[in-house]
């Protein structure tokens, strides 16, 4: 199989490669370098219809396909992926900006969730249990949804993919992604290794396009049993509401401002290392990227010097030797600028960057350059709302109880990470924090993928994927009672 991003990137409906019904094409810009790197298929509600279409007609036969085999498949498209890590990886650099290396590391994060998952059909359990009833058994067991309306996020592309797309797969649901607009390509080159390994047609449909023109019409479809969505907490909304309407089983993994700690007791040098990581690699375009930084008075001013003496020393680029790459476009970038803007005439002050680079190697791309924040109020729109940028606010606090409080004064709950050696604070803040995930001593990313992730007030409904969590967003429990009668033996 040769690998290159063609000119024009089609949806994958029905085993096929099809364009928009419209015919319509939308440009796919390199955010490296300003260029237009492929077209894409500008899809809408015909597109989505034939897509549950082939959905609905292949659902059958897969569910009737037994666990076990349908993991066998999901494990050859695991192999597929394991074969062409290398041009997955160069795909995903091209449409992002990001490293090779890092997306070669994220495609391997999603070659893991694809074998947890392909491991699963030998497992999917449910449970047996008494009964009040003499002769009575009673068991759960899972079965399909039906049909998965999947729609992801462009930060870690492949991974996005990976996340939905596998369980929703081996619980014996058909799939219709909706593909991110800024990563038409990671998407379709995952159909064409389903295709490969053999998965059968219509069981996944990729449909590429705009969120408003294809994702909608995905998350109004009357047949969409479970809409899985990750991205920002302001599109969640409308997909809470809409899916309301008809009562539709949705999982919703949104937008954080995650809080990193750093303790009068932290090894400053790794609290350093950590802070900088969870708030610029991959120029911060993390749910779980670290935007808000809690500081000990006593040490506040010794670790901002720090911090800033290493934001200095990072290289922003899209080669393997650069630290972190663009934003993922043009708008977001602008946005980005704007919230700096409007920070700064309330009394923000810009420790580093804050502006876009405008240097001969970077003017064509959207590159932010890293920045770092003090003198914001909590309360500040800058303080509560993600920017999903290579920007961290750092805040003053006088000790643990102020810490954990400011860290809980977010409408956002995600992750969350403390520097401490001290074992009593970091078992309080693990214990005390409001998030989905909190970390020790490290950063606030890091999820793996048998592990749930997920997380509290507006950064989710509740739900977790992927781990076997993510298997009852994907499955119904159904209870079955089997009765004997003792007479009849
Ligand atoms: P976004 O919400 O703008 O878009 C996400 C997806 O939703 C895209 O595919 C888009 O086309 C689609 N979409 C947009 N409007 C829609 C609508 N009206 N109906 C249906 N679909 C629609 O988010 P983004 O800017 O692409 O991604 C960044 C956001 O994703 C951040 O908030 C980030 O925190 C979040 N995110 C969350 C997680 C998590 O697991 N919690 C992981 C990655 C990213």
């Amino acid at each position: 199989m040769v690998i290159n991003i063609p000119e024009r990137i089609p949806n994958w409906i029905d085993g096929k490669q099809q364009p928009a019904q419209t015919g319509a094409w939308f440009d796919k810009i390199n955010p490296a370098n300003g260029s237009v790197l492929c077209q894409s298929a500008r899809s809408g509600k015909a597109d989505i219809e034939n897509a549950v279409l082939a959905a609905k007609r292949a659902q059958p036969q897969w569910a009737d396909t037994p666990p076990v085999q349908r993991g066998l498949l999901l494990h050859k498209i695991v192999m597929g992926m394991m074969a062409h890590q290398a041009e997955i990886a160069q795909i995903v650099a091209a449409e992002t900006g990001k490293s090779h290396k890092d997306a070669f590391g994220e495609t391997g994060g999603a070659i893991q969730c694809g074998l947890f998952y392909a491991s699963e059909g030998q497992r999917l359990y449910g449970k047996t249990t008494t009964s009040g009833t003499a002769h009575k058994y009673a068991m759960t067991v899972r079965q399909p949804v039906g049909i998965a309306g999947l729609i992801i996020a462009a930060n870690t592309p492949i991974a996005n993919v990976a996340w939905k797309v596998f369980p929703a797969l081996i619980c014996g649901n058909a799939a219709i992604l909706k593909a991110a607009e800024d990563t038409p390509a990671t998407a379709w080159i995952f159909g064409e290794i389903a295709q490969v390994a053999g998965l059968p047609s219509g069981v996944l449909n990729i449909v590429q396009g705009f969120g408003p023109e294809a994702g909608q019409p995905l998350v109004e479809h009357a047949d969409v049993g479970i809409l899985s969505f990750t991205g920002s907490t302001e599109v969640g909304r409308i997909i809470q509401r809409l899916a309301g309407e008809r009562l539709t089983k949705i999982s919703l993994e949104l937008g954080g401002k995650n809080p990193l700690v750093v303790c009068d007791d932290a090894d400053l040098e790794n609290a350093s290392k950590w802070v900088t990581l969870s708030a610029f690699s991959n120029a911060g375009q993390r749910c779980a990227s670290g935007s808000r930084i809690l500081i000990f008075d006593s040490v506040y001013d010794q670790f901002r010097e720090m911090l800033i003496e290493r934001i200095r020393r990072l290289k922003i680029g899209a080669t393997d030797e650069d630290d972190f790459g663009p934003v993922i476009n043009e708008g977001q970038l602008n946005n980005m600028l704007k919230a700096i803007k409007r920070a700064k005439t309330q009394g923000a002050v810009i420790l580093h960057g804050g502006e876009r680079l405008m240097d001969s190697i970077h003017r064509a791309g959207f590159y932010l350059s890293p920045t770092l924040i003090e003198n914001v109020s909590p309360t500040a729109e800058i303080s509560c709302t993600e920017l999903f940028g290579p920007i961290a606010i750092l805040y003053r606090v006088q000790n643990f109880e102020e810490a954990l409080a400011l860290a809980n004064d977010s409408p956002y709950g995600l992750t969350a990470c403390i520097h401490t050696c001290n074992l009593h604070r970091a078992i309080r803040f693990c214990d005390k924090v409001q998030t989905g995930v909190v970390v020790v001593n490290a950063g606030t990313y890091g999820s793996e993928p048998h592990m749930p992730f997920g997380g509290v007030k507006q950064s989710g409904n509740g739900t977790r994927e992927p781990g076997t969590e993510a298997l009852d967003i994907y499955s119904n429990l159904k209870d079955v009672y089997l009765n004997i009668d003792p007479a009849q033996l």
